[in-house]
């Protein structure tokens, strides 16, 4: 599903993909501006939807960035309808550099929130766009609040979210890797449990988004304690090898 892309172009050197639902959201926000405000509405709501995205490729270059610092290579980020995913090519499994490179997307987030605060600022008061249409403070003030759900939202501590990263890495310092995985992932399922109960009463659709929290969770554990027995089982097979070559009186493999 998520090699379902096209390419749009490099951002120092890492490659910008659209996943094809974008495009749909793209469309439908197009179409749902034109209704309201014809032309101008259309472009209103692309220019935001596009705005906004920006601030999400922001987001991921941060993570990205920091992730560099460490050595670790970033092949792409690929664009979703629910936001963006920066692919690394390895995640270090030392705690201060995940906590690092988890905490540099949401720090952009809070940076962006206070440039747009103090260009709001140095703007002069009315600006009254056709239509009806939210002027450009309205635009920007849409963009900060965003900014900053977008940096808190994602220090919740439940995977995806960087916050479940941050948990997880802080608890892989004081347990092996698998375990902190399951007891972050677990907090994160509760926190998808508590938020679900919450929509039921508020808002029903978003109880799709804490089910896709409360799934994503138990992928990434199963997705360590893989990893973990395939490591395991690499290292058996090494050491089976190694004691087999010794007993030959050949070289060890490694
Ligand atoms: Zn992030």
């Amino acid at each position: 599903m998520l090699g379902w892309s096209t390419n749009l172009f490099r951002v120092a050197g890492i490659q910008l993909s659209l996943h094809f639902s974008f495009y749909l959201l793209l469309g439908f926000n197009a179409w749902q501006g034109w209704r309201e405000a014809g032309w101008a509405g259309l472009w209103w709501h692309s220019g935001i939807l596009v705005a906004f995205f920006v601030c999400v490729v922001l987001h991921e270059l941060g993570h990205c960035f920091a992730a560099r610092r460490y050595g670790v290579g970033v092949s792409r980020i690929l664009l979703l309808p629910i936001g963006g995913v920066a692919e690394f090519d390895g995640i270090p499994r030392e705690p201060r550099r995940e906590v690092v490179i988890s905490l540099a997307g949401p720090t952009v987030n809070f940076v962006l929130s206070a440039g747009l605060w103090l260009a709001l600022r140095g703007l002069p008061a009315t600006e009254v766009l056709p239509n009806a249409l939210p002027d450009l403070a309205a635009s920007l003030e849409f963009l900060l609040t965003w900014n900053l759900l977008m940096g808190t939202f994602n220090l919740v501590p439940a995977f995806p979210m960087d916050g479940g990263r941050v948990l997880r890495a802080l608890l892989a310092g004081k347990m092996d890797y698998v375990r902190a995985t399951f007891w972050s992932a677990t907090v994160g399922k509760i926190v998808a449990v508590a938020g679900a109960v919450a929509a039921y009463f508020h808002q029903p659709l978003a109880i799709l988004l804490f089910l896709f929290v409360f799934i994503v969770g138990e992928m990434e554990y199963r997705g360590a304690r893989r990893r973990a027995e395939e490591e395991g089982h690499f290292r058996l097979t090494v050491e089976r090898l190694r004691a087999q070559s010794l007993a030959h009186g050949t070289r060890p493999p490694v």
